[in-house]
This record gives C-alpha cells, sequence and structure tokens, in this order.
C-alpha cells in the first residue's frame, strides 16, 4: 500500500510539475511576442521623424551653411551624423525584429549577382579611396543565384563597410564570389578579406551577437551600433547558409559566407 500510494503521489506531483511550468512558460511566450512587436512597431515609427529630421537638416545646410559661424556650422554637422547614426540603428532595430517574428521575410527570386555587386563595388570605392585603401573584387562574369535580392546585397554592404571601416589607411581589401560545391549543391561563396586591425581569438565568437563590439569606442566614433554582423549572419542562415570569421590581430581578418543559392544557367 505505501508503495502504491508513493508512486500515486509521485505522479501526482509530476504531473502538477509539468502543467505549471506550461502555464508559466505561456506569459513568458506572450511577453516576448510582445517586446519583439513593440520594439518592430517602435522602429517603424521613428523612421519618419528620422527622415524627416534628416531632410529638414540638408535644406539647413544647403540654405543656410555660408551665413553660420565656424561653431553653428559644427554643431549643424554633428547632429547630421547623430541622425544618420540613429537612421541605421533603427534599420538595423527593425530588421532584427522583423527576423526575430518568424515570419518569412525573405523575397526570393532568380537573378545574375554580378550587376549588383559591381554597382556596390563602385560604392564602397567610394569609402576606400577616402582612406588610401587598395579595393579588389574578383568574380565570374555571371553568377545566377537563387535568393532574396536586397537582403544578399545587405550582407555584402556589411561585410564590406566593415572591412574598410577596421583597416588603417593604405590596407587593402578583396571580394571576392565564387559558385562551390557543397553536399551535391551549388554553393555561394563569399570571402571578403582585409588587411586590418584584426580580431583578438577570444572575442571572435561574440562579434555575430548583437550590439557586441570589441573596442565600443572605436566602433562608435565609426558609426558603428553593434548589428551589423548580427544582422550579416541572419541573412547568411535564412539563407540556410553559414558565415564565418578567420582573424588574426594586427594582421586582418576573413569573413566567409556560404549559402546554397546558385542556380545552373538555363
Ligand atoms: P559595428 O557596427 O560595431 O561594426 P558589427 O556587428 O558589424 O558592429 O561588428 C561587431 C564588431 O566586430 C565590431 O565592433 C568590430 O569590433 C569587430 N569587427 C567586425 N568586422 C571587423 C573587421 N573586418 N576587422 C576587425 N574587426 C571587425
Amino acid at each position: 500500500i505505501l508503495v502504491t500510494l508513493g508512486l500515486l503521489f509521485l505522479g501526482i506531483a509530476l504531473g502538477l510539475s509539468y502543467f505549471m511550468s506550461k502555464r508559466a512558460m505561456i506569459p513568458i511566450r506572450n511577453s516576448f511576442h510582445r517586446q519583439r512587436e513593440f520594439v518592430a512597431d517602435a522602429s517603424h515609427e521613428l523612421r519618419t521623424p528620422l527622415s524627416i529630421l534628416q531632410s529638414s537638416l540638408d535644406v539647413l545646410e544647403m540654405e543656410e551653411s555660408k551665413q553660420m559661424s565656424g561653431f553653428s556650422q559644427n554643431v549643424l554637422s554633428n547632429m547630421k551624423n547623430e541622425v544618420r547614426r540613429m537612421t541605421h540603428l533603427v534599420g538595423d532595430l527593425l530588421t532584427l525584429a522583423r527576423s526575430d517574428s518568424g515570419v518569412p521575410v525573405l523575397r526570393y527570386e532568380t537573378f545574375d549577382l554580378i550587376p549588383p555587386v559591381e554597382q556596390l563595388i563602385r560604392s564602397a570605392q567610394t569609402l576606400a579611396q577616402a582612406k588610401n585603401i587598395n579595393l579588389q573584387f574578383h568574380a565570374p562574369s555571371t553568377l545566377t543565384v537563387h535568393g532574396d535580392h536586397e537582403r544578399i546585397r545587405q550582407l555584402l554592404y556589411i561585410l564590406l563597410d566593415n572591412a574598410i571601416k577596421y583597416t588603417p589607411n593604405e590596407g587593402s581589401v578583396s571580394l571576392t564570389l565564387s559558385a562551390a560545391s557543397r553536399e551535391k549543391q551549388q554553393a555561394l561563396r563569399i570571402v571578403v578579406q582585409d588587411t586590418g586591425i584584426g580580431i583578438p581569438p577570444e572575442e571572435q565568437g561574440r562579434i555575430f551577437d548583437r550590439f557586441y563590439r570589441v573596442d565600443k569606442n572605436r566602433s562608435r566614433q565609426m558609426g558603428g551600433t553593434g548589428l551589423g554582423l548580427s544582422i550579416a549572419k541572419w541573412i547568411a542562415e535564412a539563407h540556410h547558409g553559414t558565415i564565418q570569421v578567420s582573424s588574426i590581430p594586427e594582421k586582418g581578418s576573413t569573413f566567409t559566407v556560404m549559402m546554397p543559392i546558385v542556380r545552373q544557367k538555363a
């Protein structure tokens, strides 16, 4: 009788704890969901006033800057930089909040990746030239992929922008695109290499975390938000791919992305 009673109590206790844990999970899940919705809504709502601010500052700069004192011009330029930083941050937060929501946010299409990347290289060239950085691009003449055009462009931009940002003047940055066979599938391989400041081995596992920056001051000064690489990782993984880094401090870094999205031409 004692054994039967003991087993009965044990059964009831286990059942109760399972029931309680399920009940506790529901509010937690709901509050996560509400938090994500809040971040998505707030970032979306912040975009309009920010773009109004941005264009008002542009008008002010065009119309008034000639009559402004050096001090006021400085204030205006600081305001423009901060608005730009905040617009960037809000855009990044919105992307991540949407990616968290679990709703499929990728818009797949089949396209030749080379022309948009050539265009991207032209804008990156401006950033590179300002630092006398030698920017190289290697790729086949066409490369048909099936993926989200805008997101892939964003991923490439994040990696290139970081490579240029974290490479001192006179350094080199290269972007190489190729098709590589992986498990019977053709993968797109993206390699972004730089001769920059590098990342210490103990930090390499954390740079893909949200808001993580190796050197907060340096990154902030350069307009960084600490969200770029977490977005890049999300984009690679949303395309069923991977992103990896190998880096030696003071020598440089190499970021490699593999995504199974290459299509043979029909
Ligand atoms: P941030 O906006 O700060 O650049 P990211 O998420 O893009 O944020 O990168 C996270 C951190 O990883 C950066 O703050 C920087 O410390 C480091 N990092 C990223 N790319 C490079 C690179 N190419 N060379 C050296 N450090 C890098």
